[in-house]
């Protein structure tokens, strides 16, 4: 029995509600498939298909190993993966902090690992995806034209979420919680 579980940083409802009110007051919608509200998060890392030992044994991991501080998340604008000219991902960036989110991925790369998780080939880069575009599409003025989003939050916690894919999208379920 496998569950599909990710790490993330999850968003306040102040960041929550704040960012759907900027996103309208500075876009006209966005491109592509938006990511509803209440899915936003920022991944730490994706675990795919995880049984019962390895979910224990990813949170045993952070408990002991996941020794920062809680600290200021503060966000960009908009970037967009591969690039703007030719998006799929239409993503907020990490301004204040992304050292620190950084921090918590690499031990949550460990915890996957200690966990019997394949290593991560990509490079990590915290982002919060807002739009799924297909196919690519040219950004690069909504990127230029939308400033950073103002708010900040603590982060105190790395959360793990269960995603259950539908075909209305994904819904995700908060599993646990490792408060930093
Ligand atoms: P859907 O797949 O239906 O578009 P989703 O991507 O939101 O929905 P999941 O595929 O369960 O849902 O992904 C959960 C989170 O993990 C998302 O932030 C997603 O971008 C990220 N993710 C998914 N697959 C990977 C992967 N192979 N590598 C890195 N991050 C991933
Ligand atoms: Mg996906």
């Amino acid at each position: 029995m496998t569950e599909r579980l990710f790490l993330a940083v999850a968003l306040i409802d102040e960041i929550r509600h704040g960012l759907a009110a900027f996103l309208s007051d500075s876009t006209t919608g966005l491109p592509g498939r938006p990511v509803p509200p209440d899915n936003w998060h920022l991944t730490l890392r994706f675990l795919g298909p995880t049984d019962a030992l390895q979910r224990d044994r990813v949170l045993e991991f952070l408990d002991e190993h996941l020794v920062l501080e809680p600290f200021t998340l503060g966000f960009t604008g908009f970037g967009a993966f591969p690039k703007p000219s030719r998006a799929t991902v239409l993503w907020l960036g990490v301004g204040r902090g992304s050292d620190e989110v950084a921090v918590v991925a690499a031990v949550c790369e460990q915890a996957a690992i200690s966990a019997g998780f394949q290593p991560e080939d990509r490079p990590f880069h915290s982002h919060l995806t807002l739009s799924r575009i297909r196919p690519p599409t040219n950004v690069a003025g909504l990127v230029e034209q939308v400033g950073p989003f103002p708010l900040r939050m603590q982060v105190d916690r790395v959360t793990l979420y269960r995603s259950h894919l539908g075909r209305d999208g994904a819904a995700y379920e908060i599993v646990d919680e490792v408060l930093l």
